[in-house]
């Protein structure tokens, strides 16, 4: 039962093959099994069996979505009321949030809501700063694929317990990649939406103007069905886009003749490692096989994606984490003279390197006499890179590019060098400034086993046809149903 799809387990829960409850008390099982992997920060049977029990109610009184009963973990970035609310941080350790995100309650047990089980929080990176996962207050993740490996950041967590079959499927967010390269490393498949699909209400702020969520599932059939119910216009958030519904499933059964896929050559060069380059060159036969047209395109500016990304993101970051400060939220250091102090030895004990490296970045650069040079020029830039991708698109309908220059590396490798961590970033970053879709989906293995991703980048709003390209290359491949062989539990 582990094994099958969000799919597969709504047409078992329909006909009565299983409930609820059990579902929930064997993915439980598994996850109490797989507690090494340290894929979860919080879980409490009782909640989510209490969840459970509601589900089969819902469904014996006939209100039954296709979801409901079907379990989900999400990751904690965003705010629940059943479950703490850390980010990653322990300036967040036992903070208890009055309310569920808007994410959680559209997939949740409300009247409104598609009502799936919350299995627990997943471990991310620290308020969703990192490529690795090792910046969590809760430490790493472990990949299930190899235990020496990285889950890939920040939705570490998410990733891991796809792939470890902890959960059907998982919520994420994504900034700058943290969807798309942890499922990329993790060999699940994610889908980041265009900016504004779906509502940032309830989610952790790191960088508004790019924070965007998403889901990961082992398909992109099953990610199709989850952002059904997550997406959709908030009041509550106010660069929520107000567009009709629209079915993200609907291009799936799309034949794949006639696509055109543009190649940009600034992501096929030196940077990327020759097993990434070969998985992915093999996936892209594929599509040519099944008669799509393999275009080359250019996006010039995608080096610049890095300094204008670590400018910008840290920048919105130094005032949205200004907020943590001892009064409001969570720690409060316990001795101190006077207010400032107050301040001051809260957030030193609050938060992490990586955070209060961000923070001093993006002070820096709003900084008077630097907000020109810095953040103003980085603004000029991300709108070039946007504008690139407008003009890619007049000659391709997609974009196809490895998700990360390597495999997962190995936990500790980078953990002193910054820099390194964030040029890994370097095939995610453009897509996040540009505001687009983007989806990873498993590809192949490379060095030491370790899985790789492709990614698909589409124009605006264009999930369904990028859902839609993916799922016909998982019909015809099976590295999305490869399970991990160590893995421990039921
Ligand atoms: N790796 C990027 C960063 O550290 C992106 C993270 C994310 O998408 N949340 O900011």
């Amino acid at each position: 039962m582990h094994n099958e799809s969000v799919q597969a387990l709504a047409g078992a829960l329909a006909q009565g093959t299983v409930s609820s409850v059990e579902l929930t008390e064997l993915f439980l099982a598994r996850i109490a099994a797989e507690k090494d992997l340290n894929a979860f920060i919080s879980v409490d049977p009782e909640v989510s069996l209490a969840q459970a029990r509601a589900a089969d109610r819902i469904r014996a009184a006939g209100r039954a979505t296709p979801l409901t009963g079907i379990p989900i973990a999400h990751k904690d970035i965003f705010v629940t009321r059943e479950f703490r609310s850390t980010a990653g941080s322990r300036m967040l350790e036992n903070y208890r949030s009055p309310f569920d995100a808007t994410v959680v309650e559209k997939l949740g047990l409300g009247p409104q809501g598609a009502g799936m089980v919350t299995l627990g929080k997943a471990n991310c990176d620290e308020f969703a700063m990192g490529s690795s996962n090792e910046n969590s207050f809760f430490g790493p993740v472990k990949n299930p694929w190899d235990r020496r490996a990285i889950s890939g950041g920040t939705s570490g967590g998410s990733a891991a317990l796809v792939a470890a079959r902890l959960a059907p499927a998982a919520t994420g967010t994504d900034t700058g990649g943290s969807i798309r390269q942890p499922a990329a490393m993790c060999g699940v498949t994610g889908i980041k939406p265009t900016y504004g699909r779906v509502s940032r209400w309830g989610m952790i702020a790191f960088a508004s103007s790019l924070d965007q969520a998403g889901v990961l599932a082992r398909s992109a059939a099953d990610c199709a069905l989850v952002l059904n119910f997550m997406a959709g216009f908030d009041p509550r958030d106010s660069t929520s886009i107000e567009r009709v519904a629209e079915d993200y499933s609907r291009e799936l059964a799309l034949p794949l003749a006639g696509l055109r896929i543009g190649l940009p050559k600034e992501y096929y060069g030196e940077g990327v490692s020759p097993d990434v380059a070969s998985a992915v060159e093999a996936a892209l036969r594929e599509y040519e096989k099944a008669g799509a047209k393999l275009v080359d395109i250019e996006l010039p500016r995608t080096e610049l994606s890095i300094p204008a990304y670590y400018v910008i993101a840290p920048a919105e970051a130094s005032s949205n984490l200004s907020r943590f400060d001892g009064v409001r939220y969570g720690h409060r250091t316990a001795e101190y003279g006077d207010l400032l102090e107050m301040y001051e030895r809260t957030r030193a004990e609050g938060f992490g390197w990586e955070v209060k490296r961000r923070i001093l970045v993006g002070a820096y650069v709003l900084s008077h006499g630097y907000y020109d040079a810095y953040y103003l020029k980085a603004q000029r830039i991300r709108r070039l890179i946007a504008e690139d991708f407008q003009t890619a698109f007049r000659d391709c309908d997609v974009i196809a590019t490895p998700v990360a220059p390597s495999v997962a590396w190995d936990i500790g490798e980078k953990v002193d060098d910054p820099v390194a961590n964030y040029l890994a970033d370097i095939f995610t970053l453009s897509v996040s400034l540009a505001g687009l879709p983007g989806l990873s989906l498993p590809c192949g293995f490379g060095r030491q086993g370790r899985p790789v991703g492709l990614q698909l980048i589409g124009n605006y709003f264009g999930e369904a046809r990028l859902l839609g390209a993916a799922h016909q290359f998982q019909q015809a491949s099976d590295w999305h149903m490869r399970a991990p062989t160590d893995l421990h539990g039921a």
